[in-house]
């Protein structure tokens, strides 16, 4: 039995998390956290029977609490509660599927406290990269990675020593705009920029990839998680999304894992690493499929890639003012408040004026946040 806390239940990749789990007997819920989303995690909770659940705000938790007033399970709030239910005695991976910066307090407390994380919060390592993997290799944790393309380098990594790697190949789909200039772009709608042509993910990450910031952060989170410098990531637009990533190793031969565009594979790979378990589902029929291609990203339209590789390159705190600002901008465009092509402008903008910390600890990432926000609030959209 495997006992597992997920932080963020209630969304994309938390249900499907919790689909793995409802297939396998031997992973059992320990604990589960979410916002808002009460009446989910009341099913959830009926059906899973976890020890302990978390809702961030406190009208959530107690109205939660009343509807499971007759269960056992203890209701907890806020970042307490997310802290508590991630260093739990008994838990053994903690699995966060929290979206954005809230998830860093949680996975350094979980690693601290000798937890494996299974890793698809991609913003926590973008920002915290540099605690997080040192911490984890001395508290003897494994980061598995839930994210499709980390998962696709770390699975053609087994077997072989990570000295012999060249480069590595991480695939893009190109998102929904893939192919348009920015003249094409200025009355992108919301609508628009919700449909993904391959993966149905949540909202702030399906946004992230038809502006190409999801690939720079992937960028930064692949760096962290295989210890590779930047310019030895080189992104594919790869259209059909069969290849989720590939590497190349020292004698020139690149190895890549195929598959369906389905994330229930990687997080499987990551529950029972190193084992590797059936899982039903349709199969890569490479007949069907007739042919894969590639192309180079472009960046001058989609700047949101180059202001990544920018940020990675100027390192300390330059990373979370690109995170940060994209949580921010991307908030304001699913709230129609900015347009598509502001988001890149908001994050350029504080990038250009953010006086960079080397090497911040996590109060300063945090401040560095807080500073992004008050900048967003006074130069582009008055009070957020
Ligand atoms: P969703 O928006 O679908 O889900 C987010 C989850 O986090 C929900 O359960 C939400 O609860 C919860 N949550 C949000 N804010 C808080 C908070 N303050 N406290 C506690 N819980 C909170 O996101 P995704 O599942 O798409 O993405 C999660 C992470 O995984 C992101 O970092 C994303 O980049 C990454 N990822 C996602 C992929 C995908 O296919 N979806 C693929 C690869 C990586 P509520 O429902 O109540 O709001």
């Amino acid at each position: 039995m495997k006992n597992i806390v997920i932080l963020g239940s209630t969304g994309s990749i938390g249900t499907q998390t919790l689909e793995i789990v409802r297939e396998h007997p031997e992973l059992n819920v320990l604990a589960l956290a979410a916002g808002n989303n009460v009446d989910l995690m009341e099913k959830q909770i009926r059906e899973f029977r976890p020890k302990k659940a978390v809702m961030w705000s406190e009208e959530a938790a107690k109205s939660l609490k009343t509807k499971i007033a007759d269960l056992e399970t203890e209701v907890l709030s806020g970042m307490e509660g997310m802290l508590d239910i991630s260093i739990m005695e008994e838990a053994e991976v903690l699995v966060t599927a929290i979206v954005g910066m809230i998830g860093i307090r949680p996975t350094v407390a979980a690693i601290q406290a000798g937890k494996d994380i299974a890793l698809a919060n991609k913003e926590t390592l973008v920002t915290a990269g540099h605690i997080i993997m040192p911490l984890a290799k001395k508290h003897g944790v494994s980061i598995l990675p839930v994210d499709s393309e980390h998962s696709a380098i770390f699975q053609s990594l087994q077997g072989n020593p990570g000295n012999r790697l060249e480069k590595i190949l991480l695939t893009a789909s190109g998102g929904p705009f893939r192919g348009r200039k920015k003249e094409d772009l200025v009355n992108i709608t919301l609508e628009d920029a919700l449909k993904h042509p391959n993966w149905t993910m949540g909202r702030k990450i399906t946004i992230d990839s038809a502006t190409l910031v999801n690939k720079g952060l992937e960028v930064m989170e692949a760096k962290w998680l295989f210890d590779v410098d930047l310019d030895r990531i080189q992104v594919v637009v790869h259209p059909q999304s069969i290849i989720h990533s590939a590497v190349q190793y020292v004698d020139g031969s690149v190895i890549a894992q195929l598959g369906m565009p389905d994330m229930k594979l990687p997080i499987q790979y990551a529950l029972f690493y190193p084992d590797r378990l059936p899982m039903d589902g349709k199969r890569v029929d490479l007949f069907e499929l007739g042919s894969m291609t590639f192309e180079k990203p472009d960046t001058e339209t989609f700047t949101g890639l180059a202001l990544a590789y920018r940020a990675a390159k100027e390192g300390g705190s330059m990373p979370t003012v690109y995170n940060a600002a994209n949580e921010k901008a991307v908030s304001l465009f699913l709230n129609r408040q900015i347009s598509f092509l502001q988001i890149p402008e908001v994050i350029e903008s504080c990038m250009d004026v953010h006086k960079k910390i080397e090497n911040p600890n996590v109060d300063e990432i945090l401040f560095a946040e807080a500073e992004t926000y008050n900048y967003i609030g006074k130069k582009f959209v008055k009070g957020v």
